[in-house]
């Protein structure tokens, strides 16, 4: 993925945002359309851009286009154009400034050996440096994706499409989940550390990889299993073929899937989200409990939490803001009018429930802390006599380098500001987090081993499991010192 200025008009809900989602199936004659329908379920990782390659034995079909799935891929004739019973597909997130046609997955070139398209969910963190040294040696950029300098680095390798691929990524550092497309095979692939999730499943004997086990429920396929960390699957006309070609690492597979990026309904490294998020409510309450006449969500990526933190403490669960939907950045151009009507476009307080209640509003995370302060304003305006907030991640003080759109450190509100001070700008009475032990309890540890950390948790600790080439290169790292180097 490229990385874009994080957006700051009125539709930016202050979230971190997922970049990428990804789908591939192959011996099904539906493909196409089926993919779009994966895509669908994975509109919660990218709502910008999203693309499909589909091979029909002869010859490959895309459609790549900038909006929502439903808008590019509801129209049968664009279905039936993705001829063939092989496809792959991408979705997408970016600001509007790095959403440009030749950015959109699934890249694809031409090489010797014949067409290759290529879905990548996470981020390379020596993309830069790598792409200097290939553009050094004659290679022409078509895009600024990250992406890219893997199709480039096949390129140089020699041998048919795994070796070169396997050639390819045994050069690359970060996070990647790929699922390519190369005549009559797809190929999925997940990091040595596993760092963003790939699940495999299987439809009327045909095999599917995607992102989330939601794509796999939406087609109606079975899950099969997550591929394992470092795991290449090459799927044929002849089955399946499993290799672990690159470098055993550490797995550190990230702990914010669980918080908030995947969708509730998925099942990932055979854990329900939903119920993770529950777990990770009921810890919160035991950490910071206290009484309250309601335990509110922010909806709806607090809603889990917030159901077991309100059964936890045994405080009534209500839903005390109603969030509105059918919010779309595409159909409205942001005026000064609207830009000032700010969080009441996507929240508004339930007044009847709020008036004359001590309110615990329980969130998923506070990235720059604008969206939450206008919450707890509009709470207050509907009656609530205390405001309380508990967060359901730890202070999120660092960028994520690995495929999650964040802003620079320096605006995280918790990268400058201890929890009191943030209680002070948020305008809350009380404000938490769940500690990071906390966390990791709720995920079924001890708490967090701080030699061998089961998760990613760079974002909260600093502590990247990668190193960040592209970053210390550049000279700029205020997070080169807190590496940590997994052998
Ligand atoms: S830095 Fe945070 S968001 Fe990024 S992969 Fe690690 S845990 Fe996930």
């Amino acid at each position: 993925m490229d990385r874009s200025p994080v957006t700051t008009d009125p539709f930016d809900d202050d979230k971190l945002k997922e970049e990428c989602g990804i789908f591939g199936i192959l011996g099904h004659k539906d493909a196409g359309a089926l993919a779009a329908l994966g895509l669908h379920a994975l509109q919660h990782r990218g709502q910008e851009a999203a693309g499909i390659i589909a091979f029909d034995g002869r010859q490959f079909h895309t459609h790549r286009a900038v909006g929502l799935v439903g808008d590019n891929f509801g129209d049968q004739k664009v279905i039936a154009a993705l001829k063939g019973d092989t496809a792959i597909g991408h979705v997408r997130y970016s600001t509007s400034g790095g959403t440009i046609m030749r950015n959109i997955q699934p890249l694809f070139a031409e090489f010797e050996f014949g067409g290759f398209g290529l879905a990548h969910n996470g981020n390379l963190t020596n993309a830069e440096t790598l792409r200097r040294s290939l553009i050094k040696r004659g290679s022409i950029f078509q895009s600024t994706s990250d992406t890219e300098v893997i199709v480039h680095m096949m390129a140089q390798a020699q041998g048919d499409v795994t070796t070169r691929l396997i050639a390819a990524l045994n050069q690359v550092e970060g996070a990647y989940s790929l699922t390519c497309i190369a005549k009559d095979k797809i190929i999925a692939v997940r990091d040595p550390r596993g760092v963003r999730p790939l699940v495999l499943g299987k439809l009327d004997g045909s095999w599917v990889v995607t992102s989330e086990t939601c794509a796999l429920d939406i087609i109606g396929a079975d899950y099969v299993r997550d591929l394992e960390a470092g795991e290449m699957v090459v799927i044929d006309r002849n089955g399946i073929r499993s290799m672990k070609p690159f470098r055993p690492e550490v797995k550190r597979f990230c702990v914010f899937e669980y918080i908030y990026f995947a969708r509730p309904d998925s099942v990932t490294e055979g854990i329900s989200v939903y119920e993770a998020r529950k777990r990770i409510g009921a810890e919160l309450s035991r950490e910071s409990g206290l009484p309250a006449d309601l335990v509110v969500p922010v909806p709806d990526s607090g809603v889990p939490a917030a159901l077991g933190y309100a059964q936890e403490s045994g405080i009534p669960f209500d839903l005390g803001i109603i969030r509105n939907h059918y919010v779309g950045r595409t159909f409205i151009e942001p005026s000064d009018q609207i830009r000032h009507l700010g969080v009441k476009l996507k929240h508004n307080a339930n007044r009847a429930g709020l008036a004359g209640k001590r309110v615990i509003l329980v969130d998923d995370s506070i990235v720059r802390g604008t969206t939450s302060k206008k919450i707890v304003e509009m709470v207050r305006q509907a009656g609530a006599t205390e405001v309380h907030m508990r967060i359901s991640s730890p202070p999120t003080k660092h960028s994520c380098f690995y495929g999650i759109d964040t802003p620079e450190s320096s605006q995280l509100l918790a990268s400058k500001n201890d929890v009191a001070a943030m209680a002070r700008i948020i305008g809350v009475d009380s404000l938490a987090f769940i500690s990071i032990d906390g966390l990791y309890r709720a995920m079924g540890e001890p708490g967090r081993d701080p030699k061998a950390p089961r998760f990613c948790d760079a974002c909260f600790t600093g502590e990247y499991p990668t190193r960040l080439t592209d970053i210390e290169e550049r000279g700029d790292n205020p997070v080169q010192a807190s590496l940590l180097e997994i052998a």
